[in-house]
């Protein structure tokens, strides 16, 4: 029995590498691109917490890998989903860049004492 993308309407299938997440191809790319929008905006101001960024940057491999498995398992993907699927994948790297670059301005100002 093939499980069903779980956004209302959907009639997509969930490829195996997404059953965990019941969601199809597209609505998950949707969802990452939501996720790391939320995100580059909590690191865009440079001070979120070490244990947070450590989250994000976990999220980022995980899903990353995540997409990479989906994206190479012989699934009869569209362009259209092709190209949703690489920019998925610049959007996990610019979020990873933008906290790289956080991290390096906090660690600048943080001579002497750790934050938190
Ligand atoms: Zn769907």
């Amino acid at each position: 029995m093939a499980t069903g993308c779980q956004i209302s309407g959907c009639k997509n299938d969930v490829p195996p590498a997404l059953t965990e997440h019941r969601l199809c191809v597209l609505h998950y790319t949707l969802s990452l691109e939501t996720s790391c929008a939320e995100m580059r905006r909590e690191t865009a101001l440079g001070n979120a917490p070490q244990e947070r960024q450590r989250e994000i940057m976990k999220f980022i491999t995980e899903h990353g890998e995540r997409l990479a498995r989906v994206a190479t398992s012989g699934l009869h993907l569209t362009d259209d989903l092709k190209a949703r699927i690489l920019s998925t994948f610049l959007t996990l790297m610019n979020l990873r860049e933008n906290l790289d670059r956080a991290n390096m301005r906090s660690s600048f100002g943080r001579s002497g004492h750790l934050p938190r």
